[in-house]
């Protein structure tokens, strides 16, 4: 069930008052939080609640799905970011690159080497963030942990990518608070300080372990109809 109008626009208070209370309590400021709202799945009459509310950062997993529906959306509202959140094939670097303010899920040496050549041919700046596999899942993307600092090292100096955080999404069956922590432990090495990490069920611990962003979609938008075709989990 998609939530209503004023359900998601009710959630997004809540999220905000439970970003602010975790921040609290984590002795960190809200204002280095950024909320990444989670529209994949989601349709155009159920975004623009959102976007009247004023949130203006949005994320999405396909960029076949994005061009439905963000060209029209940013045409209406200005100030719209938004960011790839899924992986991302080299076929579609081009069309990523027009509709994307921010790739999170740079993960290998092809993916750098094709934004990095339809950034320069479109003439238009990115930022990026490096996935890490933290648990090492197969079936997930993401560089390994070992090959995380020489890998972000390589975007920045060979590629010149502006490689602003790291960015993981932990096993699912698993205490999410060690990944977070290497995702972190990382960072530091590879000198970076920025960390898209928690969505709906785990942010709070995302933001004590050091989040800088936050994912999230069913906890604003509600239960997604077909999470496993999409969800990139
Ligand atoms: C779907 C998705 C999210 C949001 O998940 P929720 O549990 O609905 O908050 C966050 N990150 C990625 C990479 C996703 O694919």
């Amino acid at each position: 069930m998609h939530n209503t109008t004023d359900n998601s626009v009710a959630a997004l208070q809540q999220v905000f008052a439970k970003i602010a209370k975790s921040a609290t309590e984590s002795g960190r400021q809200v204002a280095d939080i950024t909320l990444v709202a989670v529209s994949k799945t989601f349709d155009t009459p159920a975004i623009v609640p959102v976007l009247k509310a004023g949130q203006r950062i949005f994320g999405e997993n396909r960029v076949q799905e994005a061009k439905t529906k963000w060209p029209a959306l940013r045409h209406d509202f200005s100030d719209i970011e938004l960011h790839l959140i899924g992986p991302l094939q080299s076929n579609k670097a081009a069309e990523a690159v027009q509709l994307f303010d921010v790739v999170e899920t740079i993960d290998r040496e092809k993916i750098a080497v094709v934004m990095a050549q339809e950034t320069r041919k479109q003439g238009k700046h990115l930022r990026f963030y490096v996935q890490v596999n933290t648990g090492l899942e197969p079936q997930k993307a993401g560089i390994a942990p070992q090959d995380t600092v020489t890998f972000v090292r390589r975007c920045q100096t060979y590629h010149h990518l502006d490689i602003e955080g790291l960015m993981c999404i932990p096993p699912v069956e698993e205490n999410p608070g060690p990944h977070f922590a290497l995702l972190e432990k990382l960072g530091q090495e590879a000198g970076l300080s920025r960390f898209s990490m928690g969505m709906s069920g785990d942010f709070e611990t995302a933001i004590a372990f050091g989040a800088t962003s936050i994912r999230i979609g069913s906890a604003i938008f509600g239960h997604r109809n077909y999470p496993d075709q999409v969800c990139n989990l």
